[in-house]
């Protein structure tokens, strides 16, 4: 017998519940990877993640090359391709992970639907993509948490599958066509600072993160310019890593570090888990309405370019544009400058992280934007972040900017967050704009348009 693996969110062997699957009782599996069309209709095909994306798949065939087998690769719609390698392979099963989001569960239906027709069945295995399977703990009477901290305490409760080993063997039936794998040059403009991928590439960071940085984590993750957390999300959006096995490994380590590094985890898993439950958040107000944002052209294109004239945001939005990623703590206070100094509609800032992260992620980004404009699941939502007090507690001399601001190199310590108090002669000679709003101005319209005077 033949059956296809289908990889969707999950570009990895270890740890893999759908490969498992398929190669169970079975004399050869092909496991497929479909470029869906639909992806790049719906604008997620980003430069940025198509260049990780070529990283995971050149990794995973190499992996399959090892044990024997290769990886098949088609381009097109995903349920045409599905069902033709089925054909063509004559395969009796196709297996793939089940989806939290709105997309991924229309395609699991089309799949369903056609292969059906064609006399075959679809096995549809828990979510390869969370610790946790959204929906897996609920509130009473409620089909999903909107607060963190009691999600968080059942999911810590929720008893973890085993974490499964590797294939040793794949074998792989002979004469099924496979396109090239994509290149990483073919990506587009891509961000010259952009991280590797691959589950080789994100074992090999796993490794070095238990091994030196999880231990200080507590202390450290909001350390801008230490640059102390994981960056482990690319390879948790891709699935070159199994968040169920980095909880597992993370919670065996054990230690204050480990305990806010599994947190962080549990913080991804709620958001998939609000998503799943309503997939209109990924565009609609999760819960206010109505809000009469403004749109200053000048001044959005001032954030999206990095030069606002506050150091800090500026060299947020500047690492973002360099590596197509960027440090937590910044992600927060690039948001909140934007939707809540600015006064700017969360969608185009989401938008805008969304075209750059190379883990841009729809549940992860489109509801932590949310969080932070205040329209989401955030039970402060009128709290504003100023730039400048963040900025001295997060960035106390000030290393981060000069990293990602040149113009401001030469200035030391922290009088780099402030360049309008230097002396008149020396920020004369910086080639630094202005601040685009007075940050008590930019206070005052968000109180007056959210009713809080
Ligand atoms: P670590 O600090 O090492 O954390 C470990 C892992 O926990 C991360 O890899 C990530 O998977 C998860 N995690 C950490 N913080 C969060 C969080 N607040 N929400 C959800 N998961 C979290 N994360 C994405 O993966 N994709 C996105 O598109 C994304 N967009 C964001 C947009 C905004 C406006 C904000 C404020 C945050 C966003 N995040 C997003 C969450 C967070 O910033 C990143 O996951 C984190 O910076 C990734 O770096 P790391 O792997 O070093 O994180």
């Amino acid at each position: 017998t033949t059956t296809v693996a289908l990889f969707t969110g999950d570009l990895r062997l270890h740890d893999n519940p759908v490969l498992r699957s398929a190669l169970n009782g079975a004399d050869q599996v092909v496991p497929l990877f479909v470029l869906d069309s639909g992806v790049r209709e719906a604008g997620f095909d980003a430069p940025n993640r198509l260049a990780f994306l070529a990283d995971c798949l050149a990794d995973l065939d190499a992996s399959l090359c090892e044990r024997g087998g290769r990886l098949v690769v088609r381009s097109g719609d995903v349920t045409e391709e599905v069902c033709r390698v089925a054909e063509e392979s004559d395969a009796g099963s196709v297996h793939v992970a089940a989806g939290a989001g709105g997309y991924p569960r229309r395609r699991e239906e089309r799949l369903r639907r056609a292969l059906e027709q064609d006399g075959l069945s679809l096995d549809v295995h828990e979510t390869v993509v969370t610790a946790v399977e959204p929906g897996a703990v609920t509130p009473a009477g409620k089909d999903h948490f909107a607060v963190f901290t009691p999600y968080f305490r059942q999911w810590e409760r929720v008893a973890q599958r085993d974490v499964l080993a590797a294939p040793r063997t794949v074998k792989v039936p002979r004469g099924i066509r496979s396109d090239a794998l994509p290149s990483r040059e073919a990506a587009g403009q891509v961000s010259p600072g952009l991280c590797r991928g691959g589950e080789s590439e994100g074992r090999r960071l796993m490794r070095r993160w238990e091994s030196s940085g999880m231990q200080d984590y507590a202390e450290r993750h909001d350390d801008l310019p230490g640059d102390a957390t994981s960056r482990l999300s690319p390879h948790l959006h891709f699935g070159c890593l199994s968040a169920v096995e980095l909880v597992q490994r993370a919670r065996k380590q054990g230690g204050e570090g480990a305990d806010a590094f599994v947190r962080q985890l549990a913080w991804r898993d709620f958001h998939h888990q609000v998503l799943a439950a309503r997939p209109h958040a990924s565009q609609a107000d999760y819960r206010t309405k109505g809000d009469r944002w403004r749109g200053d052209p000048d001044e959005i294109a001032a954030w999206r370019e990095g030069r606002t004239g506050y150091p800090v945001i500026d060299a947020a939005m500047r690492q973002l544009s360099h590596e197509g990623w960027m440090h937590n703590r910044a992600r927060l206070l690039a948001a909140s400058f934007l939707t809540k100094t600015l006064y700017v509609d969360w969608r185009v800032g989401a938008r805008h992280f969304l075209d750059l992260l190379v883990d841009g992620d729809v549940a992860n980004n489109q509801l932590n934007w949310q969080w932070v404009a205040g329209t989401g699941t955030d039970t402060r939502p009128n709290r504003v972040l100023n730039p400048l007090a963040q900025a001295k507690r997060f960035d106390p001399q000030g290393d981060y900017v000069r990293r990602w601001v040149p113009e401001l190199a030469d200035v030391e310590g922290a009088a780099v967050h402030r360049p309008w108090r230097l002396p008149a002669e020396v920020r004369d000679r910086l080639d630094y704009p202005e601040p685009v709003v007075d940050l008590d101005d930019g206070l005052a319209r968000f109180r007056a348009a959210r009713g809080l005077d």
